[in-house]
Protein backbone atom coordinates (compact mmCIF):
# COMPACT_ATOMS: atom_id res chain seq x y z
CA UNK A 1 0.00 0.00 0.00
CA UNK A 2 3.11 2.27 0.98
CA UNK A 3 4.27 2.01 -2.95
CA UNK A 4 1.04 2.73 -4.19
CA UNK A 5 0.67 5.85 -2.47
CA UNK A 6 4.22 7.21 -2.83
CA UNK A 7 3.74 7.47 -6.63
CA UNK A 8 1.50 9.76 -7.13
CA UNK A 9 3.99 11.94 -4.53
CA UNK A 10 6.62 11.48 -6.73
CA UNK A 11 4.72 12.35 -9.65
CA UNK A 12 3.77 15.89 -8.04
CA UNK A 13 7.05 16.53 -7.03
CA UNK A 14 8.58 15.71 -10.48
CA UNK A 15 5.42 18.24 -11.79
CA UNK A 16 6.53 21.00 -9.56
CA UNK A 17 10.15 20.36 -10.72
CA UNK A 18 9.49 20.69 -13.85
CA UNK A 19 7.51 23.93 -13.40
CA UNK A 20 9.81 25.42 -11.31
CA UNK A 21 12.93 24.49 -14.39
CA UNK A 22 10.50 26.43 -16.54
CA UNK A 23 10.45 29.62 -14.62
CA UNK A 24 13.95 29.57 -13.78
CA UNK A 25 14.53 29.30 -17.80
CA UNK A 26 12.05 32.01 -18.40
CA UNK A 27 13.80 34.55 -15.98
CA UNK A 28 17.45 33.53 -17.38
CA UNK A 29 15.90 34.35 -21.06
CA UNK A 30 14.08 37.51 -19.69
CA UNK A 31 17.52 38.49 -18.00
CA UNK A 32 19.16 38.04 -21.19
CA UNK A 33 17.04 40.02 -23.31
CA UNK A 34 17.22 42.66 -20.78
CA UNK A 35 20.86 43.22 -20.99
CA UNK A 36 20.96 42.66 -24.91
CA UNK A 37 18.98 45.67 -25.20
CA UNK A 38 19.31 49.17 -24.32
CA UNK A 39 15.88 49.64 -23.21
CA UNK A 40 13.17 46.92 -21.39
CA UNK A 41 10.45 48.52 -23.57
CA UNK A 42 10.37 47.34 -27.09
CA UNK A 43 8.16 48.30 -30.28
CA UNK A 44 6.48 51.30 -28.26
CA UNK A 45 7.72 53.62 -30.95
CA UNK A 46 4.99 53.91 -33.34
CA UNK A 47 6.24 56.95 -35.02
CA UNK A 48 8.12 55.43 -38.07
CA UNK A 49 4.74 52.55 -38.67
CA UNK A 50 2.54 55.96 -39.07
CA UNK A 51 5.28 57.06 -41.68
CA UNK A 52 4.59 54.48 -43.47
CA UNK A 53 1.39 54.24 -43.72
CA UNK A 54 0.85 57.65 -45.31
CA UNK A 55 3.43 56.98 -47.49
CA UNK A 56 1.20 53.69 -48.87
CA UNK A 57 -1.74 55.98 -48.71
CA UNK A 58 -0.14 58.89 -51.02
CA UNK A 59 1.19 56.54 -53.84
CA UNK A 60 -2.22 54.28 -53.76
CA UNK A 61 -3.92 57.70 -54.86
CA UNK A 62 -1.55 57.80 -58.15
CA UNK A 63 -2.88 55.22 -60.86
CA UNK A 64 -0.29 56.10 -62.74
CA UNK A 65 3.11 57.92 -62.23
CA UNK A 66 3.80 61.35 -63.61
CA UNK A 67 6.21 60.12 -66.16
CA UNK A 68 3.91 57.69 -67.67
CA UNK A 69 1.17 60.61 -67.79
CA UNK A 70 3.18 62.69 -69.73
CA UNK A 71 4.16 60.17 -71.93
CA UNK A 72 0.09 59.61 -72.49
CA UNK A 73 -0.35 63.46 -73.36
CA UNK A 74 2.08 63.17 -76.15
CA UNK A 75 -0.53 64.23 -78.98
CA UNK A 76 -0.15 60.45 -80.85
CA UNK A 77 -1.32 58.57 -77.68
CA UNK A 78 -3.68 60.97 -76.55
CA UNK A 79 -5.87 60.80 -79.75
CA UNK A 80 -5.34 57.04 -78.95
CA UNK A 81 -6.14 57.02 -75.11
CA UNK A 82 -9.57 59.37 -75.80
CA UNK A 83 -10.59 57.28 -78.70
CA UNK A 84 -9.98 54.29 -77.03
CA UNK A 85 -12.46 50.78 -78.29
CA UNK A 86 -15.38 50.03 -76.53
CA UNK A 87 -14.42 47.76 -74.06
CA UNK A 88 -17.53 46.81 -71.57
CA UNK A 89 -15.25 45.20 -69.14
CA UNK A 90 -14.06 48.97 -67.99
CA UNK A 91 -15.99 51.54 -66.43
CA UNK A 92 -18.24 53.56 -69.14
CA UNK A 93 -16.64 51.16 -71.81
CA UNK A 94 -13.74 52.94 -72.19
CA UNK A 95 -15.61 55.78 -73.59
CA UNK A 96 -14.39 58.35 -70.61
CA UNK A 97 -11.07 58.77 -70.06
CA UNK A 98 -9.55 61.62 -68.07
CA UNK A 99 -5.81 61.44 -69.53
CA UNK A 100 -4.15 63.29 -66.82
CA UNK A 101 -5.44 60.77 -64.20
CA UNK A 102 -5.65 57.85 -65.98
CA UNK A 103 -9.35 56.67 -64.90
CA UNK A 104 -12.05 56.20 -66.74
CA UNK A 105 -15.50 57.61 -65.86
CA UNK A 106 -18.98 55.87 -66.48
CA UNK A 107 -20.60 58.75 -68.83
CA UNK A 108 -19.56 62.49 -70.15
CA UNK A 109 -21.65 64.05 -66.99
CA UNK A 110 -19.00 61.98 -64.24
CA UNK A 111 -16.09 62.86 -66.29
CA UNK A 112 -17.27 66.32 -66.72
CA UNK A 113 -17.46 66.53 -62.92
CA UNK A 114 -14.38 65.05 -62.58
CA UNK A 115 -12.64 68.16 -64.46
CA UNK A 116 -14.19 70.28 -61.27
CA UNK A 117 -13.05 68.41 -58.95
CA UNK A 118 -10.23 69.38 -56.45
CA UNK A 119 -8.00 65.75 -57.46
CA UNK A 120 -8.28 66.69 -61.03
CA UNK A 121 -7.28 69.91 -60.84
CA UNK A 122 -4.05 69.08 -58.07
CA UNK A 123 -2.91 66.13 -60.86
CA UNK A 124 -3.08 69.43 -63.50
CA UNK A 125 -1.16 70.95 -61.25
CA UNK A 126 1.87 68.23 -60.72
CA UNK A 127 1.84 67.98 -64.64
CA UNK A 128 3.27 71.31 -65.13
CA UNK A 129 5.33 71.70 -62.43
CA UNK A 130 7.18 68.26 -63.46
CA UNK A 131 7.32 68.11 -67.24
CA UNK A 132 10.16 66.87 -67.93
CA UNK A 133 9.96 63.14 -68.23
CA UNK A 134 11.37 60.08 -69.20
CA UNK A 135 10.26 59.92 -72.11
CA UNK A 136 11.42 63.21 -73.19
CA UNK A 137 14.63 63.21 -71.74
CA UNK A 138 15.12 59.62 -73.82
CA UNK A 139 13.78 61.28 -76.74
CA UNK A 140 15.97 64.04 -76.72
CA UNK A 141 19.46 61.59 -76.17
CA UNK A 142 18.43 59.68 -79.01
CA UNK A 143 17.77 62.42 -81.55
CA UNK A 144 21.03 63.75 -80.28
CA UNK A 145 19.25 67.44 -80.61
CA UNK A 146 18.46 68.83 -76.99
CA UNK A 147 15.33 70.30 -76.98
CA UNK A 148 14.95 73.10 -74.13
CA UNK A 149 13.72 72.06 -70.98
CA UNK A 150 10.27 74.23 -71.63
CA UNK A 151 6.86 73.72 -69.78
CA UNK A 152 4.38 71.80 -70.91
CA UNK A 153 0.55 73.55 -71.26
CA UNK A 154 -1.44 71.39 -69.85
CA UNK A 155 -5.25 71.98 -70.41
CA UNK A 156 -8.28 69.83 -69.34
CA UNK A 157 -9.06 67.77 -72.25
CA UNK A 158 -12.70 69.06 -74.16
CA UNK A 159 -15.39 66.74 -74.55
CA UNK A 160 -18.26 67.11 -77.11
CA UNK A 161 -21.45 68.68 -76.09
CA UNK A 162 -23.35 66.11 -77.67
CA UNK A 163 -25.66 65.69 -74.60
CA UNK A 164 -29.11 64.73 -75.03
ZN1 LIG B 1 -8.69 64.03 -64.08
Amino acid sequence: MGADFDRPLVGRFEHLLQRDLQKAENEVSGLHSINMGKSKQIGNHNSTRKKSIGKTWKTKRYTKHLDEIHADMKPSNAAKLLKQEVDHDVTGSAQHYCLHCARYFVDAKALKEHFRTKLHKKRIKLLKEEPYSHAEAERAAGMGSYVAHKTVEVKTQTIEEDMD
